[in-house]
């Protein structure tokens, strides 16, 4: 089997008012076999989404004519062939895993089986999922809350769908509704800023009670010195993890997982296996959050996953994407070690993200169900193939 052709796609959303800006970018590699198989550079709401569309034509040259199946020929490929695929980052990174997550979708179509099958099989039929960013809203709360009820007000709409576990930035808009800057979150935090996002805090935690869990994200928004001061904040909370309180960059994040009582999450701006072990053998997080859309694809998360099992780490994917790279998420954590939880975005559960996908994987009661559909479990819908902004055939 060869690759003949590679679609390369901006898709068009149809955004709400108000939405910050949204661009999915998918690409489709077809083969001289009639097998296809789809993959998402998971960029889809960051400044540079245009570089990685534009980085994944480039690399789509580099694998016509090879066969699908050879995941790992391809990959090292991509990794040595092009000179900053070594240390690279998310554009780079974007790019390599929507290639390798559509050769896995077509491996899987090829030998008839679910992705999870190929990956050493289905260690789960069900995954616990959380409802993350409850800050932007969630069900029948549209926008951002302000106020501490507001907040729990969201919590308590996420619960009322059956999760059990909510996750929520506090730190983005103040009482007002006027974002925070850079300067309200790094250096010093003013005391009516701390205590604001900690009044919000609380009433989650209490909108939610004692036996559910509250994640408290922090972005990489605030640094070192504030993430230091909210988080001593929040150890009474009974918070499952902090998330990003600081810049990724070594020596702080391992000081802040070393001073603070609550368990440090973060991961979703390493790529690459080379980039995650220092984390890991310093234990800089207590939970690592790779995504299957920038870290390498299946082939890379794979050994990302392997190396945390070796450290005994919980593993949370990170996802923020379209309905594509929910599928492959759930083929990964259904066979994976160190499974912990899944993430499932605010945005995910809105109609302009989910008419991308051909399926609609939900949860039901705060659990989604592993696809047993060959591949990885989804693929572009009509609608989305036909409403695009750019498109590009590399042939
Ligand atoms: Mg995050």
């Amino acid at each position: 089997m060869k690759i003949t052709r590679v679609e390369v796609r901006v898709l068009k959303v149809n955004l709400p008012a108000g939405h910050i800006p949204c661009r999915p970018i998918v690409c489709r590699i077809f083969t001289d076999e009639g097998l296809y198989g789809d993959g998402e550079a998971a960029m889809l709401l960051m400044t540079g989404a245009s570089a990685s569309y534009g980085m994944l034509q480039d690399l789509a040259q580099f694998i016509l004519n090879m066969d699908p199946l050879d995941h790992e020929l391809i990959w090292n490929k991509l990794y040595r062939k092009t000179y900053f695929a070594q240390n690279g980052g998310p554009t780079m990174y974007s790019a390599i895993s929507a290639i390798d997550v559509a050769l896995w979708d077509i491996k899987g179509k090829y030998f008839n089986v679910p992705v999870y099958k190929l990956l050493g099989g289905k260690q789960r039929d069900t995954v616990r999922c959380y409802a993350s960013q409850i800050n932007s809203g969630w069900g029948r709360f549209v926008g951002r809350p302000k106020t501490p009820e507001e907040f729990a007000e969201c919590a308590r709409e996420a619960v009322r769908e059956g999760y059990d576990t909510v996750k929520a930035d506090f730190f983005i808009i103040n009482e007002e509704g006027k974002l925070f800057t850079a300067e309200d979150r790094t250096g010093l935090g003013l005391p009516c800023d701390l205590r604001l996002v900690e009044s919000r805090i609380a009433a989650v935690r209490e909108a939610i009670g004692p036996d559910r869990d509250l994640i408290v994200e922090g972005h990489g928004y605030t640094d070192a010195s504030v993430g230091l001061q909210l988080g001593e904040r929040l150890a009474q909370y009974g918070v499952l993890y902090y998330e990003e309180p600081c810049t990724p960059f070594l020596p702080t994040a391992t000081l802040l997982a070393q001073k603070l009582k609550t368990p440090i999450a973060g991961g979703e701006r390493l790529f690459s296996r080379w980039q995650f072990y220092p984390y890991m053998a310093a234990h800089a997080y207590h939970v690592f959050q790779p995504d299957v859309g920038d870290c390498g694809g299946i082939t890379e998360i794979k050994k990302i996953i392997d190396m945390a099992d070796l450290f005994e780490l919980p593993v949370q994917i990170h996802t923020c994407s379209t309905p594509l790279l929910v599928g492959a998420t759930l083929n990964v954590e259904a066979a994976m070690n160190r499974f912990s939880i899944h993430e499932h975005t605010g945005f995910q559960t809105r109609d302009f993200i989910r008419e991308l996908g051909k399926y609609d994987w939900q949860p039901e009661n705060g659990h989604m169900t592993i696809p047993d559909l060959p591949g990885i479990g989804n693929e572009l819908s009509d609608y989305a193939l036909q409403h695009y902004e750019s498109l590009s055939v590399i042939q």
